[in-house]
């Protein structure tokens, strides 16, 4: 077969460019479902095969009616012994019923709502028939509604395992699932599997083709339960491919950087000793040591490409300081982008309250300016009259234009696109730039992840600061709880109450959050005031909401998961999180790290779920125990099982996410070893005209 020595080409989409065959080319999808398809980002038969079922049914086995159980899907067969439609007079529908039997054992079928013509092939008594469907037992009656039936003889022919796709508006799983079965039959044989057959061996992994033709449609030997946990070796090379391509990408852009010599900047010992002493407080070790490196980098003659990763309340914000006080010394203009309007408004009001001999002048740029105010600031950047821009994504519109933009700060950074992190870079001739980040991910992994850029981890808290308590408590002390939180109000201090939500596209998120609202200023005397946030509202609701409760015009905010990275209200002292066991550990961390930041301390009281299992209560209690960010991903991981692989073709960073790489560390592990290896190996990949390395950065990391 052709190219399968062909190790240059270490991506799929390029070397199967001839994949990009439209859906609308196989037989049985027309103009209008192959819109549907596109819908859902699928247009080429290429994203098909790597549109993958989220589960499986399991027709391998027929369950004898004795040992169906209740709320359990099962394969069933029996003999047709009554079919007909009947009549629901007080509901005034109609049902169409069919009773089977088996032995001596009986279950009734049942639909709703149905042609009854749509069941001729099955409703003859006598007919030996299979349905698949979720039993409800009632007592010893047992039922099925809306099952899948087919008569005996052709349910010999099905498949095994019968593949469940994420659902697609208008298309039927039965019509995806024939589909994919007329992609991979005519197209799969012309699949080029890019990883070089050497390396799979050695890592003991099976090949593209097998493995796209197994998730699909796997063979009847295969593990049930593996296939429902994403855990067979099939997802596994899946997974290996994203790690793999993501890493010869990160390494590809490191050499890239590595041959780019830009002018130093001047970086003297009084510069560094001024800095330490601009600030209110004694710097830390690690924020000095940042700062330290951020010098040899700016007058290293390369483009420094640096990322601070330090928990929440770390004290970054110090470091970006000096960083942009370095290139201002040096008549070069620094830029600080947010991901959020009102970080941003945080960052400008720290700007301008440092001393006047750092020199600062400081403009904020955000997207809710108006016209005029806008243009002023532009030109007064262009001209150079300031020399800190400190803004949101407006920083990166084409109109604004740099005098002499020598650094970007990017705080959040994983807040912003591939994209957007490009353009702010290319507003300066030789722009270095200081990324900043919060999200906890053990070094190791955060390392070969950002093999990029070089690191500053930031792991003290900063000066005689108490660490947020956290307390895992029953949900029957509400009294208690309560009690906390109002003494929490009659000091002065602010409170968070978290609401997750119960599913990302439920509507009780709103539900949850307002109701909360509700009660609580209910049940609270009325000087207190009480207001809600949630993913829904408008921008400028949201922001004006968070507004009000750092101006402590609030004094409780009840959020979904949504309140920021990084917002700072130091008199907010209490965060009561209702339904932790919904969260990772990670996210319940960052979320605590909203409080305490005036370095004083803080409660944050997690609400014991009613019925939690010992792995729940022992998953929440590390939150109690532990206080570093990188400790506590490193134990999430260990807590995590393995999560299904979905649409995987849109396999930005993003969406790959650091989530899936904590869960599969190992094989990320390797996947970045054998990269570098073959990095290091194939001199093709190394150069820039490499088509293979060009089709890769433009058609698989687009995003994030
Ligand atoms: P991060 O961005 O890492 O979450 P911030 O930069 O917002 O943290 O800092 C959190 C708080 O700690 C701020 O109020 C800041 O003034 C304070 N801070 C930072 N460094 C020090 C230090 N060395 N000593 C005392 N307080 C500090
Ligand atoms: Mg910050």
């Amino acid at each position: 077969m052709a190219g399968k020595n062909d190790t240059s080409s270490a991506v799929t989409e390029s070397a199967n460019s001839f994949l990009n065959v439209p859906v609308s080319d196989l037989k049985g999808v027309g103009a209008k479902r192959a819109d549907l398809f596109a819908q859902k980002g699928i247009t080429t038969v290429l994203d098909l095969f790597y549109f993958f079922p989220g589960n499986y049914e399991d027709r391998t086995k027929i369950i004898p009616l004795d040992k169906l159980e209740d709320g359990k899907p099962a394969f069933i067969k029996g003999t047709v012994v009554y079919a007909d439609e009947e009549n629901l007079p007080r509901r005034r529908k109609k049902i169409f019923k069919i009773i089977i039997s088996r032995k001596t054992e009986r279950l009734e079928l049942v639909w709703f709502n149905v042609n009854k013509n749509f069941f001729a092939a099955v409703s003859e008594p006598g007919t030996l028939i299979c349905a698949y469907g979720t039993a409800k037992l009632f007592g010893n009656k047992k039922q099925m509604y809306h099952p899948d039936v087919v008569t005996a003889d052709k349910a010999g022919e099905s498949p095994g395992f019968l593949p469940v796709y994420p659902s697609i508006e208008g298309i039927p799983n039965k019509v995806v699932r024939t589909t994919v079965k007329t992609a991979v039959d005519n197209y799969l044989d012309l699949l080029i599997d890019p990883v070089p057959e050497n390396i799979l061996k050695k890592q003991k992994l099976p090949g593209l083709k097998e493995s796209i033709r197994q998730l699909h449609f796997p063979d009847k030997s295969s593990d049930y339960d593996c296939l429902m946990d994403s855990d067979t070796p099939f997802h596994k090379r899946i997974r290996f491919d994203r790690f793999f391509n993501l890493m010869l990408k990160v390494l590809y852009e490191r050499q890239i950087r590595n041959r780019i010599s830009v002018p130093p900047l001047k970086i003297t010992g009084k510069m560094l000793k001024d800095i330490t002493g601009s600030f209110p407080f004694e710097l830390t070790d690690d924020q000095l040591a940042g700062i330290r490196s951020i010098g040899e980098d700016l007058a290293g003659g390369r483009p420094m490409n640096r990322l601070v990763m330090g928990d929440v309340g770390t004290g970054k914000t110090v470091i970006a300081a000096a960083a942009a006080y370095m290139a201002v010394k040096n008549n070069l203009q620094a830029a600080l982008m947010a991901p959020t309007q009102l970080l941003a408004e945080q960052h400008m009001e720290y700007f301008c309250s440092l001393p006047p001999e750092m020199d600062f002048k400081p403009v904020l740029l955000t997207g809710n300016l108006k016209k005029a105010a806008r243009e002023e600031i532009y030109s007064a950047v262009k001209k150079g009259d300031y020399n800190i821009i400190i803004g949101t994504h407006a920083l990166i519109q084409d109109r604004l234009i740099f005098n002499n933009l020598g650094l970007a700060v990017i705080d959040e950074q994983h807040r912003f696109g591939v994209q957007q992190r490009a353009s702010i870079i290319e507003k300066g001739k030789n722009t270095h730039v200081l990324s900043m980040s919060a999200t906890p991910i053990p070094r190791t992994i955060a390392i070969t992840l950002y093999g990029d850029r070089d690191f500053s981890f930031i792991g003290q808290y900063p000066g005689s600061r108490v660490p947020v308590s956290t307390l895992l408590v029953d949900r029957a002390k509400k009294r208690w709880i309560f009690d906390t939180l109002k003494d929490c109000l009659t000091h002065g201090r602010q409170a968070y109450v978290v609401c997750p939500l119960v599913d990302e596209s439920e509507k009780l998120e709103l539900k949850n959050v307002t109701d909360m609202a509700q009660s609580l200023k209910k049940i609270l005397p009325s000087e207190y005031s009480v207001e809600y946030i949630h993913g829904q509202l408008d921008p400028f609701t949201k922001e004006n909401r968070l507004r009000d409760f750092r101006s402590g015009k609030t004094n409780i905010l009840v959020a979904t998961t949504v309140i920021e990275v990084g917002i700072h209200v130091p008199n907010a002292t209490l965060m009561i999180i209702e339904h932790p066991e919904r969260l990772g550990l990670a996210q319940i961390h960052q979320l605590r790290g909203r409080i305490g930041r005036d370095g004083k301390g803080g409660t944050c009281i997690l609400i014991s779920p009613e019925t939690q299992s010992d792995k729940t209560r022992e998953r929440l209690c590390t939150l109690e125990k532990c206080s570093s960010g990188f400790e506590i991903a490193q134990k999430d991981m260990e807590f995590r099982g393995h999560g299904e692989i979905t649409g995987i073709r849109q396999s930005g960073f993003s969406e790959l996410g650091i989530g899936e790489i904590l869960k599969h560390h190992d094989l990320f592990t390797k996947s970045s070893d054998t990269a570098r290896e073959l990095f290091e190996t194939d001199p093709d990949l190394k150069s820039p005209e490499s088509r293979h390395i060009k089709t890769m950065l433009a058609s698989v990391f687009d995003e994030g």
